[in-house]
């Protein structure tokens, strides 16, 4: 597939491509490594007139044991030493994204980002016209949850709950000034508009808090092919024990709905309880019963539900302390 025709920007400062936003009256979309946005394009779904690109940015691309730019690669997070020291699971977690040549060209930035996606939306134009548009491109009612207001499109970035049970915030850079949003408060429940991000903002770079260093975490995801899919469903723990008694808990899914979701009213319930097989039982049923899964990707709403509880299970296993 051909894709349409824009006029490319490169800016080499943040300011500089805050100013450009300007000049295009809304008509544009900022892109990275491009592997989320192109094969939008392609499709000929909500494409602009002025794509700007962010790779030429340096400030985008630092990385320390506390910050990392939005323009790092899916690459440098897989392999960065600094990473695979102080926060090994955001490396796993970059490791199962795509395919190694997605890897080298997806940035982090990208994947925070990821539009939603859909049976009904990620498919050519002629396709989307045979079977009638939809709300999210070039139609005007929903074909999941029929009605006019909402997208129930599924988010299926992977680093989102990882970061969330790190504690991370996000840095955004706007005309405006500099803004800092939690993980936990980024995302917003509409397949369409996402997050909180403006649309001339720029997601600068992501910081962790020393004190997560120190956290045990784990992700798991579930999808079609193991070497290359998206996740339907994907789920991120952090803990923090002292002996068997839980001191921290964070639990995170991805895949199952609008946003990724941080269950902190749940965990922190739990904070003090012994960590036993039974409890562990107990917090994976109690996450599952809270995701509802819409039909809009692979595999029945139902299976990627009661995976939640046998993946949370899993990982929650894995990270408990043997027991003396
Ligand atoms: Fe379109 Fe509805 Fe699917 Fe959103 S959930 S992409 S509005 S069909």
């Amino acid at each position: 597939m051909i894709l349409p025709k824009f006029k490319y920007h490169q800016p080499n400062t943040l300011d500089e491509a805050l100013s450009i936003t300007k000049d295009c009256d809304g008509d544009f979309d900022f892109i990275a490594g491009g592997t989320d946005v192109l094969p939008n394009y392609k499709n000929r779904l909500n494409y602009r007139s002025n794509v700007i690109s962010l790779t030429g940015i340096k400030e985008l691309h630092e990385i320390s044991e506390s910050i990392i730019g939005s323009l790092r690669t899916l690459v440098d997070l897989e392999k960065s030493p600094i990473l695979k020291e102080k926060y090994p699971v955001i490396s796993q977690a970059a490791h199962l994204i795509a395919t190694p040549l997605l890897r080298e060209a997806g940035t982090v930035g990208g994947n925070i980002l990821l539009d939603t996606r859909c049976w009904f939306f990620n498919q050519s134009y002629l396709w989307r016209q045979s079977k009638g548009f939809c709300l999210k491109a070039d139609g005007d009612v929903c074909l999941v949850v029929p009605q006019k207001e909402i997208c129930y499109a599924t988010y299926s970035g992977d680093l989102a709950p990882v970061f969330m049970v790190l504690d991370a915030t996000f840095h955004l850079a706007g005309p405006d000034g500099h803004r800092d949003v939690h993980s936990s408060k980024f995302f917003t429940h509409d397949g369409i508009t996402r997050n909180v991000k403006l649309p001339q903002e720029i997601l600068s770079h992501i910081s962790l808090p020393k004190k997560s260093q120190t956290l045990k975490a784990g992700y798991k995801k579930l999808r079609v092919r193991d070497s290359m899919d998206y996740p339907v469903m994907g789920t991120a723990v952090s803990l923090r024990m002292s002996k068997q008694t839980i001191k921290e808990l964070g639990i995170a899914v991805t895949g199952t709905g609008t946003t990724p979701f941080l269950f902190d009213e749940i965990t922190n319930h739990h904070i003090g309880d012994q960590l036993t097989g039974e409890l562990i039982e107990h917090i994976s049923h109690e996450i599952m019963e809270q995701v509802i899964p819409y039909r809009t990707v692979h595999f029945s709403p139902q299976y990627r539900k009661a995976m939640v509880g046998v993946f949370l299970q899993r990982i929650l296993t894995e990270l408990s302390p043997p027991s003396s």
